[in-house]
């Protein structure tokens, strides 16, 4: 297994459908390049895209010096299908990724051989054994499907007991839910990394439509500021800015294990706050 350094400062992509969006993340690319992260992840299935985009995007940015490290979902896939992948993975030398359970398009069955990350982590490890550094998903604020944080918190539980390294967050702005996470995490003995996830502030609309799917609360106080800022863009971004990056600075400074950007592939947002928080690779 390769070993990730903590604190691990990273970025998130999803793979571009279209070769207007390939261009527009290697653009994005070059110019987040120069920020050294300790690796770029790639989405898999999210928002419908396909696999193969998801290892084509992770190839790209091998070639390009950085460290790409493909998720993979398994909700509705085979036992077979997902080995297949891991297969794939395997074959081209890639040592790390983030294993997730993923969401079905609503109204659609869940029929297919995994129904938890949990087991997608077993079979990873049954499967490859040590191969993979394997990071999973936590939720500071409770996933929305959780009947209650104490069953959410042993579903994250099982899915370090199947041999999972570290965990990405949720994005949230509320940092208390994120260190009483840890707390609970560390009261149980579950002491792997849990970086945060980052989402830098573009826009108040889709930002406020994915918090409520995802369950990311935005703070009234903050809500409000951003209603308040209308159509003014610059605005939104300069406050977001503001924000975001001094809830990055507390987190650092009490000792979270680094910070995952979901960059959306816009580079300027994320790498002005990686700039002001001058975060080191
Ligand atoms: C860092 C990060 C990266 C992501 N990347 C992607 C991506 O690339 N592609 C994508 O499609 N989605 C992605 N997502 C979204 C993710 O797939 C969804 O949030 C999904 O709804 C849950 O995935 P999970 O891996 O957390 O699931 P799980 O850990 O399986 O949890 C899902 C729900 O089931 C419950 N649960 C778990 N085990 C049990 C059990 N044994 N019994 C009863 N209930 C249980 C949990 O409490 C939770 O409510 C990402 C999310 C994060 C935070």
């Amino acid at each position: 297994m390769t070993s990730v350094r903590h604190p691990a400062y990273s970025l998130e992509f999803f793979p571009p459908k279209t070769p207007d969006g390939i261009a527009r993340l290697r653009a994005a690319r070059g110019e987040l390049a120069r920020l050294r992260p300790a690796f770029c992840s790639v989405t898999f299935g999210a928002g419908g895209s396909t696999r193969e985009g998801t290892l084509s995007t992770v190839l790209e940015i091998r070639a390009e010096g950085m460290d790409g490290v493909p998720h993979l979902s398994c909700v509705g896939g085979s036992r077979e299908g997902i080995r297949d992948v891991l297969a794939q993975y395997r074959a081209h030398g890639i040592r790390h990724l983030v294993a997730l359970r993923g969401d079905l398009p609503s109204g659609s069955a869940a029929v297919g051989d995994f129904r938890y990350a949990s087991e997608l982590v077993g079979f990873i490890r049954e499967e490859t054994g040590d191969w993979f550094h394997v990071d999973v998903a936590a939720y500071p604020e409770y996933h929305p499907q959780a009947h209650n944080p104490d069953d959410d918190l042993a579903s994250f539980e099982r899915k370090i007991a199947a041999g999972a390294d570290s965990a990405i967050t949720q994005y949230f702005f509320n940092a208390d839910a994120y260190w009483q996470f840890v707390d609970r995490c560390t009261s149980r003995r579950i002491d792997v990394p849990i970086v945060p996830g980052v989402m830098p502030i573009s826009s108040f609309t889709k930002l406020a439509r994915f918090s409520d799917a995802c369950g990311a609360e935005i703070p009234r106080w903050i809500r409000r500021r951003l209603e308040g800022f209308g159509d003014d863009i610059a605005s939104i971004r300069a406050f977001g800015l503001d924000v975001v990056t001094k809830m990055c600075a507390t987190l650092i400074e009490r000792g979270a294990p680094g910070l995952h950007f979901y960059t959306l592939n816009q580079p300027t947002l994320t790498a002005t706050i990686w700039q002001r928080l001058e975060l080191g690779s």
